[in-house]
């Protein structure tokens, strides 16, 4: 039988903060939070924040200021509270037009011990602690719709960001707007051997493979999507009595919120074949075929803070080594 336990400790999923949502429409609470020297501030500038190394090995913390210290003029954000009453707030600064939405954006610093440096959330998301990778991610989704979501959609006037960020709100006709996530699945897929099925795209390197996914469309449901993207990708028939869902993680690069499922393909199924168009091949694994392939470097899969990864690990058992890496 599959291990039907959801995923924890999804590295995009954590969070230890009180989000606070009640004191968002506090505007007196709010300001005094800016006048408070104890409030924590999260700059970020181009979708990058700034880190430091912490105390413990490999580990990296963020750089928050006291609200005196923030020079950045931009969105204010009110991102959560702790349990000591201190709030935790953001500065999304305005920056040029165009700006990167995720990360390496802005200029990096030379990564030296004891150094601060601005990186965005791909490159640090698995080094941060849970607070601090919590208060990144929920920055970086709010960053990435206030960008691109500076009008009201049924006047065209410029909108304003209200409820610490949690919202904007159209000056001419009052409507209220609301920072968006777009569903998407990712499947990992087993034969009746217990082999996975993974895939290439068309746009990555030899040898990168990773679990299958698409986008929920209007109107579907996720069990939808994921009977119409296996089928779309790699041309196979699943059996939906197999399917497990597994977890979800934000992924704001820019908006997506994962939905992590297992499912057996169809005893009927054609025989799984890439698309062509998206996916360049799939490939059916065994757990030695990929372990041999991963310790050898001949099969990359995706970085420990995606889903995707964490689904292969989750069918295969213990932790696999290497990862691809995008630069
Ligand atoms: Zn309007």
């Amino acid at each position: 039988m599959p291990d039907r336990r959801l995923l924890t400790s999804l590295t995009l999923a954590r969070a230890t903060l009180d989000r606070g949502a009640e004191r968002r429409d506090d505007s007196e609470w709010l300001a005094q939070r800016w006048l408070d020297e104890s409030s924590r501030v999260l700059i970020l500038r181009g979708g990058s924040a700034r880190v430091i190394e912490s105390g413990s090995e490999g580990a990296i913390d963020l750089v928050l200021v006291a609200p005196s210290e923030v020079t950045d003029d931009g969105v204010r954000l009110l991102l959560g509270i702790d349990d000591d009453g201190v709030a935790y707030l953001g500065v999304l600064a305005q920056s040029v037009e165009g700006a990167d939405d995720s990360a390496g954006a802005a200029s990096s610093t030379p990564d030296l011990a004891g150094i601060d440096r601005w990186v965005g959330l791909r490159d640090v998301g698995s080094e941060l602690g849970d607070r601090d990778a919590g208060l990144f991610v929920a920055a970086a989704a709010l960053a990435n719709w206030h960008r691109t979501h500076p009008r009201c959609p049924r006047c065209g006037v410029p909108t304003e960001a209200t409820q610490g960020g949690w919202s904007r709100t159209c000056p001419a006709d009052s409507s209220q707007h609301f920072p968006r996530s777009d569903p998407a699945i990712i499947v990992l897929v087993t034969d009746s051997a217990d082999r996975a099925l993974l895939g290439r795209r068309v746009d990555w390197a030899p040898g990168w493979f990773s679990t299958l996914a698409g986008f929920v469309e209007a109107g579907e449901s996720a069990e939808m999507t994921v009977s119409r993207e296996m089928a779309e990708e790699a041309g196979i028939t699943i059996d939906p009595n197999t399917l497990d869902y597994l977890g979800s993680q934000p992924w704001p690069f820019p908006a997506s919120l994962m939905l992590g499922y297992r499912v057996r393909i169809a005893a009927h199924s054609p025989v799984a074949v890439g698309d062509g168009s998206e996916i360049a091949e799939v490939r059916w694994f065994t757990r030695d075929e990929l372990a041999a392939g991963c310790a050898s470097g001949d099969i990359r899969i995706p970085p420990p803070i995606s889903i995707a990864r964490r689904l292969i690990e989750h069918w295969y058992g213990p932790a696999l080594p290497g990862a691809w890496s995008r630069d």
